[in-house]
């Protein structure tokens, strides 16, 4: 499922409407001499224009030690513009870079600076499962249970476009997983945006049988009545946030009482400062805070923070047959999940380098 399924000429891969795979990666370097790293995703080409025609004008010279007030001005100067996507985007490399900075400046871990950590390490789950046949999607979710993993996240294949035999493959795809694990794994299920609430309505009645951990992105972004609508029709936890962007942004969702969990992706919302805003809003308001994607700053993030159970890994599909050594890391030293968890290194700063080698290609 996309947003864009409900027209035929889109419908058939994602790649055909999206912009801009890539990954922007900003570096902030001291007199001392002391480099930070940050980066975000979606719409970089965009992202690299804001920060060297604008934002650089309001950061070299300055003192990278003041993230908060950095921030606040970088936020404040690109309001005509900004207030979500790609400026947030690039705001949000920039303070994950100035944090990744100030960890390597105090020789201490990004999650000492954020106050230690609150857990020695932390859950993730397998997100995956995409509807590639009853036989592979079964034998992909016994071979998560065996590595490790406790919960796992599928993708619905169909929505409005699709009627009541998509409604039924839906409800397949949901069942085949739930009777490859049994009852004790968390199983859940993302829509990517790409259904109405009329259909939500009806697919949720089908769906409550398998006890879904949560139903993700059902609707639009800004399509919050939905949300809250939905809550209200089910027993089943509704998610949603990887694009949405900022503490007031969050704040919506919580004052319509939208969701049960929310989906922040650090380098999109505005890096780990407002990460650690929207987390308070969360704990103020009982709502669970599980960020979107995988990721060093998702780590540290997660270790410190007492409102983030656990964080998203993307495993690769017992059924893929890519080699390994095809496939090129972003970063060098991240961190990965062994039996289902996974915990920060003890560098200083984010704890990763950035691998160049993404960018010849
Ligand atoms: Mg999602």
């Amino acid at each position: 499922m996309t947003p864009l399924d409900i027209y035929p000429q889109f419908g058939e891969t994602r790649g055909s409407w999206f912009w801009d795979s890539g990954m922007a990666v900003v570096e902030i370097e001291t007199e001392e001499a002391i480099t930070g790293s940050g980066w975000c995703e979606d719409g970089c080409s965009a992202i690299s224009l804001i920060i060297e025609n604008h934002l650089s004008r309001l950061l070299i010279g300055q003192d990278a030690g003041e993230i908060e007030g950095l921030w606040d001005r970088l936020f404040r100067a690109t309001l005509p513009y900004g207030r979500k996507g790609v400026a947030l985007h690039a705001l949000s490399a920039i303070d994950l870079a100035l944090w990744d900075l100030a960890g390597k400046a105090a020789g201490k871990p990004v999650y000492e600076l954020l106050g230690g950590p609150v857990k020695p390490d932390i859950p993730v789950y397998a997100s995956a499962l995409h509807p590639v046949g009853a036989e592979k999607v079964q034998a992909e979710a016994k071979a998560y249970v065996e590595e490790g993993y406790q919960a796992m996240k599928m993708r619905f294949p169909y929505g409005p476009g699709h009627g009541i035999a998509g409604m039924r493959a839906n409800e397949e795809h949901v069942a085949n997983v739930r009777d490859a694990v049994g009852d004790d794994i968390e199983i859940m299920a993302d829509a990517y945006m790409g259904w109405d609430f009329l259909y939500a309505k009806k697919m949720v009645k089908r769906l409550e049988p398998y006890r879904l951990a949560w139903l993700e992105e059902a609707f639009l972004p800004d399509d919050l009545n939905s949300y809250a609508k939905l809550r209200q029709e089910t027993s089943i936890p509704i998610s949603g946030g990887e694009h949405e962007y900022t503490r007031f942004g969050f704040q919506q969702i919580i004052e319509k009482q939208a969701m049960d969990i929310i989906q922040p992706d650090l380098r999109r919302c505005g890096g780990l400062s407002e990460g650690r805003r929207i987390c308070s809003l969360a704990l103020a308001n009982g709502i669970t805070v599980i960020p979107h994607a995988y990721g060093p700053t998702h780590i540290h993030f997660a270790l410190a923070e007492t409102a983030v159970p656990m964080i998203e890994y993307f495993p690769i599909p017992s059924w893929d047959d890519l080699p390994d050594a095809e496939v090129e890391p972003i970063f060098h030293d991240e961190p990965q999940p062994q039996n289902g968890r996974v915990t920060a290194s003890t560098k200083p700063g984010l704890g990763v380098t950035v691998n160049e080698r993404i960018f010849a290609g």
